[in-house]
């Protein structure tokens, strides 16, 4: 299970969606004018806001009194909207078990919607327990959706389908291209997606595509200092290493302490020691039982930490301004002493691979002790 995020009071309105104000503009204009696209391909990678920003367009579609630029949050509409309960409203997203429908897991969406509708699918298999399996959208899912819009309106104005990771509808997609061209009156289809490349050329053709840009780093540390009361020191080191993906800065804004920060500097003076006696090893031992204890979310910030202190220590060799600040210049120097560019790109390929088997669900322990012994290798060749 994932632990409460965040609170909202009225999910999901357009202000509670992180930046990406050209597109609330776009979407609030067609919806003002009654020119709204019935099939929508919303595209961005993880954290850019795709899934916050349908539920808000949703709510706003529907809602019984729009206010100048967003949803009431108070009427009917958006009440049943901030409940995930709305019936002119169906959510389709991956599940686990063959044949299964989504709204058999509608009470575990509902929960995960309200902790924090920013998930990822690692985060939404997470939250069913089942991070080893894939999830998938299945053919049965897609006869549903095709069933549920030949029916009536129940009482909004507008029928939506959100298809959240629409890259898992395969194949079986086809299965939906005739309603998805041709849906019926007052028809929303937001299908919304993190591959390009992953989407059936067929349906790529009959949606309207609305590609998300990644949130900007200085966009990240202004949202986590002004909507999550995050000191703007740490927001700022967070923003610079999440790469746009807001749901990882929540997530790491919300561990108690720099953790990964605090870490990376343990880890690596132990890796530094040149004399590797028993209690060094020890020590090492030790600092990989912890971090192998700490969690996924924890694993990944860490080593993504890692990548960015790495990246950063060859820009920083050549004497261009670098983004280290005073600790991790002095860290840098050190690291800079024992071994060339190459064995800094040498590592960070390494460190990226550990954080690939660890979304992977690899044993982290395992990983995290070869990659130490390899690090250290390096670091002590000369
Ligand atoms: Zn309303």
């Amino acid at each position: 299970m994932i632990r409460k995020i965040l609170t909202f009071e009225n999910y999901m309105q357009f202000k509670d969606v992180v930046a990406q104000d050209a597109l609330k503009e776009q979407l609030i204009k067609g919806a003002d004018t009654e020119k709204v696209s019935q099939a929508n391909l919303f595209l961005g990678v993880e954290g850019s806001g795709t899934l916050p920003l349908a539920l808000a367009y949703a709510q706003y579609l529907n809602c019984e009194n729009r206010q100048e630029a967003d949803s009431c949050g108070v009427c009917s509409s958006c009440i049943k909207m901030s409940k995930f309960i709305h019936p002119d409203v169906f959510y389709t997203y991956p599940s686990i078990k063959a044949g299964a429908l989504s709204k058999d897991y509608i009470t575990e969406w509902r929960k995960a919607l309200s902790n924090n509708p920013y998930l990822s699918l690692t985060d939404w298999l997470a939250f069913l327990d089942n991070v080893n399996k894939q999830g998938n959208i299945t053919a049965n899912e897609c006869d549903q959706i095709v069933k549920q819009h030949s029916l009536k309106h129940y009482e909004g104005k507008y029928k939506i389908q959100i298809i959240w990771m629409a890259e898992f509808l395969k194949k079986e997609g086809n299965k939906l291209l005739k309603i998805i061209e041709e849906p019926p009156e007052n028809t929303v289809f937001l299908l919304l997606a993190e591959n390009i490349e992953e989407i059936l050329i067929t349906i790529l053709s009959r949606t309207q595509v609305v590609k998300f840009p990644r949130l900007q780093e200085k966009i990240i540390a202004q949202n986590l200092v002004s909507r999550l009361s995050v000191e703007a020191e740490k927001a700022r080191k967070i923003a610079q290493i999440v790469e746009g993906n807001w749901n990882a800065a929540i997530q790491l804004a919300s561990t108690n302490e720099e953790t990964s920060f605090e870490e990376m500097f343990e880890w690596f003076h132990l890796l530094l020691q040149r004399n590797k006696n028993l209690e060094i090893i020890q020590n090492l031992v030790t600092w990989v039982e912890k971090m192998g204890a700490t969690g996924r979310e924890n694993q990944k910030m860490f080593l993504k930490h890692t990548l960015f202190f790495l990246r950063e220590c060859l820009i920083f060799n050549t004497g261009l301004t670098s983004r280290l600040n005073e600790e991790e210049k002095i860290l840098a120097k050190d690291v800079i002493k024992r071994v060339s560019l190459e064995e800094i790109s040498k590592m960070s390929e390494l460190i990226n691979n550990l954080h690939y088997e660890i979304l992977r669900n690899a044993n982290a322990k395992i990983g995290l002790m070869s990659a130490s012994f390899e690090i250290a290798g390096y670091l002590n060749s000369k």
